[in-house]
């Protein structure tokens, strides 16, 4: 593991925090907070800011990944998420970060890890495939 897949790794590990996911919105988000589908509903339904100029309102689950855009102000997060994504073990939970049991909590973060670690490993797979071709094709001239 090089030292920038170390940084995302432990990046993502953090949006496991509501206020961390709460932070990635810098009020960069589109609607006010006296709407319902604000920044703060948001990242309690567990998601963080990936938006950009073209798309603001883009954001993503800490969890299950599921990227979601196209927001009306009237949106409920958390009916959105489990709507989109019914098999999110986050939003399954249906509860706010500090209605989680500890075990709960410890339990979403062990799974959280190894989602982050088989990405990893997949993309070194990748990597050494890569390795092998060039290799071979090599050997061939
Ligand atoms: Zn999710």
């Amino acid at each position: 593991m090089n030292d920038s897949d170390f940084e995302e790794f432990q990046y993502k590990l953090n949006l496991m925090l509501e206020k961390n996911r709460l932070d990635s919105f810098n009020n960069k988000w589109v609607f006010d907070d006296s709407k319902p589908c604000n920044a703060k509903k948001l990242a309690e339904a567990g998601f963080y800011y990936t938006g950009t100029e073209e798309e603001p309102d883009f954001v993503q689950c800490f969890f299950c990944d599921k990227q979601l855009v196209g927001w009306e102000e009237e949106d409920d997060p958390w009916q959105e998420h489990l709507h989109r994504s019914p098999q999110c073990e986050f939003a399954k939970h249906n509860k706010l970060e500090m209605e989680l049991t500890l075990a709960q909590f410890i339990q979403l973060r062990e799974k959280l890890v190894m989602k982050l670690f088989k990405k990893w490993m997949s993309k070194r797979d990748e990597q050494f495939e890569w390795m092998f071709k060039m290799i071979n094709e090599l050997k061939r001239r």
